[in-house]
């Protein structure tokens, strides 16, 4: 198979897994899982939402259900695009490990798996759930910003997870697990937005349109998410 670092392998077929808690998802996400796909030749990118995220258990969660449909909105038309409900379902916290693991059970064993997260996300994965084994069982691609400098991966995870990669084809920008599985770094065109930000702007009757997909801006109403009940 000819090496390449700029993609999945050419013949492969890759599926990309884009977690997170998108309360709500907006155009960052979208844009972000967009270029993705195409940079590696995706078959189609799954945005992951968890239902109960490990990492913001210290901040009240728009209900999954509502998570769900925003997204299922936002993807519509995009036949590239799917909403898994993996984590959505399943009881209990939302471990990228369990998930990981189902997935890799559920497709052929011919079907790469990339988990695609932000730079932001990837620097605390240290205190992800078992968090050695992740690179086991998937590619990652994580999204850095333009210009930003990349911290070395022992100043991330321990040195002993760390000595099990190396530069991946003479690339800075990828490497790859003795176990065969790569880190991919990969720029996207920046769109500054947060979920965050959205939220709190909602509370104070600020405009979000065109930050988020008009169909979700419309349930966000419909709704009266963020409204009042947020406060962070
Ligand atoms: P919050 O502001 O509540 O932390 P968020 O906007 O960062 O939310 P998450 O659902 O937590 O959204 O993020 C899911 C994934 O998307 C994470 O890996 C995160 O790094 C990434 N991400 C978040 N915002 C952007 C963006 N503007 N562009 C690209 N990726 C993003």
């Amino acid at each position: 198979m000819k090496k390449s670092s700029q993609g999945a392998p050419p013949g492969s077929k890759g599926v990309g897994l884009f977690g997170g808690t998108f309360d709500p998802v907006h155009h960052g996400h979208l844009r972000a899982g967009e270029e993705i796909r195409q940079a590696f030749s995706l078959s189609w990118v799954e945005f992951l939402p968890a239902r109960i995220p490990p990492h913001k258990t210290d901040q009240p969660l728009t209900d999954i259900g509502h998570r769900v449909a925003m997204l299922r909105l936002a993807v519509d038309g995009n036949p590239y695009f799917r909403v898994s409900e993996v984590e959505a379902t399943r009881e209990g916290m939302s471990y990228l490990v369990d998930t990981l693991k189902a997935y890799r059970e559920h497709y052929p064993s011919d079907v790469s798996m990339y988990f695609i997260m932000g730079m932001d996300s990837f620097q605390e994965i240290a205190t992800w759930h078992r968090y050695s084994e992740l690179f086991s069982l998937s590619h990652f691609i994580v999204i850095t910003r333009p210009g930003y400098e990349r911290p070395e991966l022992s100043e991330v995870v321990s040195q002993d997870v760390a000595s099990h990669f190396a530069p991946y084809g003479g690339e800075s920008d990828c490497l790859e697990h003795t176990g065969g599985h790569r880190i991919y770094f990969r720029e996207t065109t920046l769109l500054d937005v947060a979920a965050s930000r959205l939220r709190t702007w909602i509370r104070e009757e600020r405009s979000v349109r065109y930050l988020i997909p008009e169909r979700v801006w419309d349930y966000v109403q419909e709704n009266g998410l963020y409204a009042n009940t947020r406060k962070d």
